[in-house]
């Protein structure tokens, strides 16, 4: 599909000996084609900058070592310093509060956030032992709803009943104290997304953060989405304060460069990726993986 950056950086720096020290020069030409395979792996522009130039304070003047070629070496630069960006592993959703313990999903229509929210909550049920509460906020939306109810019957989890005409913070509230007398060690608010974000969005998400003190706001976001990532990942986090992403669609044929995007601009970890429409296509980010699909 893609002919891989180690193919590319090869034939560039085939002239170069297996001795001494990366030069500028060679970087600079080096860097124009990791520069391009991140464009192409839809790593936002701003973060393509400040990550070349990471890589080139890195890299001019490196030691070449004898056992591998100047082009490897560059690889090999450049993928660590993907790995260290995109985050260390094992940072996963976080339970250590009072229960019952608040988790707000956010982002766009169709990114994914009732498919994870059921899946999240199917997970804690059968691997941790925990009884969840999940419930639906999307008040212009009763299909979005009627989903959700359908996720809790298939997996067995707790949906919070809907009553027509209640706002989406009196439905976060009454989630909380729902929990609260039902027993439930976790409650999953799944909220209303919208086409693109606006005004009344953030609005929206605010006023339910305020209501509810979630302890997780996860943003979920479309690994395909691209050059939008950053926008929606800088504007959730400013205006809404988040903890943490999910990225879906991961198995889909895009080369994540969104993860990188994402992670650079809000400096929240990457908690899960989603790999599939069903519920138990859900696993633990791996940065090493992500960083070998980067960089293709
Ligand atoms: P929402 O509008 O954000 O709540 O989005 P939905 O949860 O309704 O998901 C929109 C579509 O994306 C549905 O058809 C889901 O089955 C699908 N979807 C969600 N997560 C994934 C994923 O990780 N991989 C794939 N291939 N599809 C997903």
């Amino acid at each position: 599909m893609f002919e891989s950056l180690q193919d590319r950086l090869g034939s560039i720096l085939n002239g170069l000996t297996g001795r001494g020290a990366l030069s500028e020069a060679d970087v600079s030409a080096a860097l124009r084609e990791v520069r391009r395979a991140l464009l192409e792996a839809d790593v936002a522009l701003d973060v393509v900058r400040s990550f070349t130039e990471k890589v080139r304070e890195k890299a001019v003047g490196a030691e070449i070592l004898k056992s591998i070629k100047p082009g490897q070496m560059v690889v090999k630069i450049v993928h660590d310093q993907l790995v260290e960006m995109l985050g260390s592993e094992g940072v996963t959703i976080d339970l250590n509060a009072p229960a019952p313990v608040v988790i707000m999903m956010v982002g766009l229509q169709g990114s994914g956030k009732t498919t994870t929210t059921g899946k999240i909550a199917s997970r804690m049920k059968t691997r941790d032992k925990k009884k969840v509460l999940m419930a639906s906020l999307d008040t212009r939306r009763p299909a979005a709803q009627e989903q959700l109810r359908q996720l809790g019957v298939q997996t067995g989890v707790d949906t919070l009943p809907v009553i027509a005409g209640q706002s989406p913070t009196d439905i976060a509230a009454r989630a909380v104290q729902a929990a609260k007398l039902g027993g439930h060690d976790v409650v999953i608010l799944d909220t209303a997304g919208r086409t693109h974000i606006d005004e009344p969005l953030m609005i929206e998400m605010a006023e339910i953060k305020r209501k509810s003190n979630p302890h997780e706001i996860l943003l979920v976001a479309d690994a395909l989405t691209g050059q939008d990532a950053v926008n929606l990942a800088r504007n959730f986090d400013e205006r809404v304060g988040i903890t943490g992403l999910v990225l879906t669609r991961m198995d889909g044929d895009g080369r994540g460069g969104a993860a990188l995007s994402m992670r650079a601009v809000t400096g929240k970890p990457i908690k899960l990726i989603g790999v599939g429409e069903k519920m138990g296509e859900l696993e633990e980010f791996h940065p090493r993986r992500v960083a070998d699909r980067i960089l293709g």
